[in-house]
């Protein structure tokens, strides 16, 4: 494969690959070889999203989606949208517009088929009763289980993935449809980071996707970094967090630390203190990081990988729910690579918009829904936001890659280069992806 005429930083050059790129320059077509006219788009290294949930974001393209659902009438309405039988699947759910659900509410809404709702966290699962049943949750003895003042679940399960994923069976979403929409925006590997993964869950995660997949877990993993989730209001005894990380890092494996507020990050700072610290502890999130807590960070020598993205998905919420005080230092980034901390941007979908030039472009303006600024001192520039898409997948943040003659052809092809992209990142667009020298997306304006 060749292209012509891409630009690569700033120079215009053509460049040829197989699997692997073979030369960078002023290159003539061999007789048969297939030629792409770039008109001067910028050729990348393929994008890598540093934080994802690839089960979750592929279930959502096939679930009821509640953004924008604000009353119980409207509900009842989008559970009926889907006119099959069996399961009906919402997620995005929060309580500042439909209230505190429990079982009761949705059985009101839908008696018969079972129905199960994701709060927009991922933390919780509401369900009504027909699911409590196919489920056999009056029986489960899990701490997570929420029950009434008789003792009855409520239907509200937190952190309980993994266990209602087995009671419910096999329920395997489309990852062919999924690596297609991630190609489109220039993806071409990340880092899944769900506590729940497995070993069975990160081989399937590798054939069904033509992106290169990198997996955090939790201890069944032998290799990738252990992942900690962390509730303020249900901390874990800390010498046995100490002890679980210590173990990771005797194992070689850095530890994420899932740090929403600030008692969560110092919490998680305070263990990593106590077992010693790893080059690649990362900290995800950090969606609130408090003065005090900027030389805990610098000291624990941890990556910080945040998701600007959620300013401009949940920014008016944000500003509504977070407390004043915290509201100036909510996804930090300028002030975190001012005091020499690794940062790297990424989506969390699908929490967080998957779409890379949708983040990168709230990294650099901070801006809600409705167009008001948060942390304006924050703002980071296009290029510092999309280095954390070039950085390594294992070093966040750290330098970009860079395209090179042996590397593999992992490249995306832009429909502009990239100083000109930058002064407005939602512009950008991928006309070509390709992972290995293979083609896995081309837009129909470039054939
Ligand atoms: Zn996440």
């Amino acid at each position: 494969m060749l292209i012509k005429n891409a630009t690569m930083g700033d120079q215009v050059c053509d460049l040829r690959f197989t699997a692997r790129v073979e030369a960078v320059g002023r290159l003539t077509p061999e007789t048969g070889e297939d030629v792409l006219d770039a008109a001067e788009g910028e050729v990348l290294p393929g994008l890598h999203d540093h934080h994802i949930h690839l089960m979750a974001l592929a279930r959502l393209r096939q679930s009821i989606d509640l953004t924008g659902v604000t009353n119980l009438t409207m509900l009842r309405e989008a559970l009926a949208t889907d006119p099959g039988e069996g399961w009906l699947r919402c997620v995005n759910y929060h309580e500042s517009t439909l209230g505190a659900l429990d079982r009761h509410i949705l059985d009101a809404l839908e008696p018969e088929r079972p129905v199960r709702v994701q709060h927009a966290s991922g933390k919780l699962w509401v369900l009504n009763s027909t699911a409590a049943l196919g489920t056999g949750l009056d029986e489960c003895p899990l701490e997570g289980v929420e029950r009434d003042d008789a003792g009855q679940p409520t239907g509200r399960l937190f952190r309980l993935d993994a266990w209602l994923r087995a009671q419910i069976g096999s329920d395997l979403p489309d990852l062919v449809a999924l690596g297609r929409e991630l190609a489109r925006h220039g993806i071409t590997s990340v880092t899944d980071t769900s506590y729940t993964n497995t070993p069975d869950s990160v081989e399937r995660l590798r054939r069904g996707l033509p992106q290169k997949v990198f997996c955090m877990g939790d201890a069944s993993l032998s290799a990738g970094h252990l992942k900690v989730m962390l509730d303020e209001d249900r901390l874990p005894d800390i010498e046995e967090l100490t002890a679980a990380i210590a173990a990771a890092h005797a194992a070689d494996r850095g530890v994420a630390f899932h740090c929403v507020s600030h008692v969560e990050l110092v919490f998680a700072l305070t263990a990593l203190h106590a077992a010693g610290e790893h080059p690649r502890d990362r900290i995800e999130h950090a969606a609130v990081v408090r003065p005090e807590a900027v030389p805990l960070l610098v000291d624990s020598g941890c990556t910080v990988v945040t998701q600007p993205g959620f300013l401009y998905a949940r920014g008016e919420r944000y500003r509504r729910e977070v407390e004043a005080a915290d509201l100036p230092y909510l996804y930090p980034y300028a002030r975190l690579l001012a005091s020499g901390i690794p940062v790297a941007a990424s989506s969390d979908a699908p929490y967080g918009p998957v779409n890379p030039w949708q983040v990168i472009a709230s990294a650099v303006a901070r801006r809600t829904r409705d167009g008001a600024v948060l942390g304006a001192t924050e703002c980071v520039s296009a290029d510092e936001a999309l280095r954390g898409y070039l950085s390594d997948p294992s070093d966040p943040g750290g330098a970009a890659r860079e395209i090179s003659v042996g590397m593999p052809a992992d490249l995306v092809l832009l429909n502009a280069p990239w100083r000109e992209l930058r002064q407005g990142p939602l512009d950008a667009a991928a006309r070509a992806t390709y992972i290995d020298g293979r083609c896995v997306y081309e837009s129909s304006a470039s054939t």
